[in-house]
């Protein structure tokens, strides 16, 4: 949640804390990992996945760009398997593949009518009543289901026992065809969370995270370590750094710290949604709309 993950961003104050903090880790290459972690997350504001999943490979050396690919195979488990991030993504993954058959009935009369043989002419009317209900307005699943079932009531007993029973057929197909083990998941493994996360992230308009980056990479030539590792690396650096403490920011707050900086900057809605790779617009705007004042930030880019 957009609320949520902003209660976590660091301002521009705290971020600089952070990153001293991150400085003052004793041993040198979870310093230089930390400060890592700092500016990918807290300036590029890439997600946790992304981070532990960066390769050397995706820097843009001549452009100044990361370019974050949409699959990046995972082989940092034990053996030649996945990570645990990536085994753990791809538990949920499975687990929301699995449809109810009334979530796959609505799927199926959303998407896959023609494949019924027969469909009396006032339910296909109805149903497309329905159907633009439910694309312009956030019905749960389960109030759909019921005017769906409602629709099918109303018909005519013999057409409407036939069409019922042919729909559930389909649904029992659609449900076959969609569901997902863990295991061809994990094949894929690691994927960008959505398409829009596939993305080129300009990196030369901050000259820490460039030097960072620099650095980085003239020791590593992809991030070494876990998900657990970085948040460690995270909460060590909070740990160390004056005025704050472990839980006032984490791996995805570090995203949100990015997103409230750029939008403070005065970056508009369109770039930052493509920077962040969001699928939607308004969350580019909620960013916007909650940073300072024009004033303010105005004034801040002189600090
Ligand atoms: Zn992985």
């Amino acid at each position: 949640m957009v609320t949520h993950s902003k209660e976590l961003a660091l301002d521009r104050y705290e971020f600089e804390h952070f990153v001293e903090g991150a400085r003052r880790l004793e041993d040198p290459l979870h310093s230089l990992e930390a400060q890592f972690v700092a500016f990918v997350g807290g300036r590029l504001g890439f997600r946790a996945g992304e981070m532990i999943h960066f390769q050397e490979e995706w820097v843009n050396w001549r452009q100044r760009r990361i370019e974050i690919p949409y699959h990046e195979p995972c082989e940092k488990g034990n053996g030649s398997g996945c990570c645990g991030y990536c085994s753990q993504q791809a538990r949920q993954e499975a687990e929301y593949s699995e449809l109810s058959l009334p979530e796959a009935r609505l799927e199926v009369l959303q998407g896959r009518l023609s494949e019924l043989p027969h469909v009396p002419g006032d339910v296909r009317r109805q149903l497309q009543t329905v159907h633009i209900v439910s694309i312009d307005s956030e019905l749960s699943k389960e109030a759909l289901d019921r005017q769906v079932t409602a629709v099918l009531e109303a018909t005519d007993a013999v057409d409407g026992e036939r069409f019922r029973s042919a729909l559930d057929e389909v649904a029992e197909r659609h449900r076959e065809e969609t569901r997902k083990t863990v295991e061809e998941v994990e094949a894929q493994a690691w994927t960008a969370k959505t398409e829009n996360a596939e993305r080129e992230v300009p990196f030369d308009w901050c000259p820490r995270a460039e030097i960072v980056i620099e650095r980085f990479c003239d020791v590593y030539d992809e991030w070494p370590k876990s998900m657990s590792a970085l948040t460690r690396r995270v909460n060590r650096s909070l740990e160390l750094a004056d005025v704050l403490e472990v839980g006032d920011t984490t791996p995805h707050g570090l995203r949100a710290t990015a997103a409230s900086r750029l939008a403070a900057m005065g970056v508009s809605a369109p770039v930052l949604q493509a920077y962040f790779g969001w699928a939607q617009i308004s969350t580019a705007q909620a960013y916007i709309s909650s940073s300072p004042d024009r004033t303010q930030s105005q004034l801040q880019h002189l600090g």
